[in-house]
């Protein structure tokens, strides 16, 4: 008699060790890639929340680079990092970024 595949327990553990990697890769994407701490990447999300609506993006880094520049930080090395994650404008490093990076599931920060 044959085994019809892995039992559930094996499921449900072949289902945390999936979940175990990808926060791994996750942990290490964040650490090769981006260059701001999480709590300045949560600043930086914060202020585009407020700011767009109002200013709308202008499919440009406009508010972001502004936001770079009022708390020195180097721009050369903070847009292709934003970048790697999805934001290529204002409004989609709002968007991207944080999902991207899910800096709201780093409780250790
Ligand atoms: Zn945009």
């Amino acid at each position: 008699m044959s085994r019809r595949g892995p039992s559930k327990a094996d499921q449900k553990a072949a289902r945390k060790r999936d979940r175990a990697e990808s926060r791994a890769r996750e942990s290490a994407e964040w650490d090769e890639q981006m260059v701001l701490e999480p709590g300045e990447l949560r600043a930086l999300l914060a202020h585009l929340g407020a700011e767009l609506p109002a200013a709308g993006c202008g499919h440009s880094l406009a508010l972001t680079r502004a936001w770079a520049a009022a708390h020195g930080e180097d721009w050369a090395r903070l847009q292709p990092s934003l970048a790697h994650f999805g934001g290529s404008c204002d409004c989609e490093v709002l968007a991207n970024v944080d999902p991207a990076t899910r800096v709201d599931t780093w409780a250790r920060y």
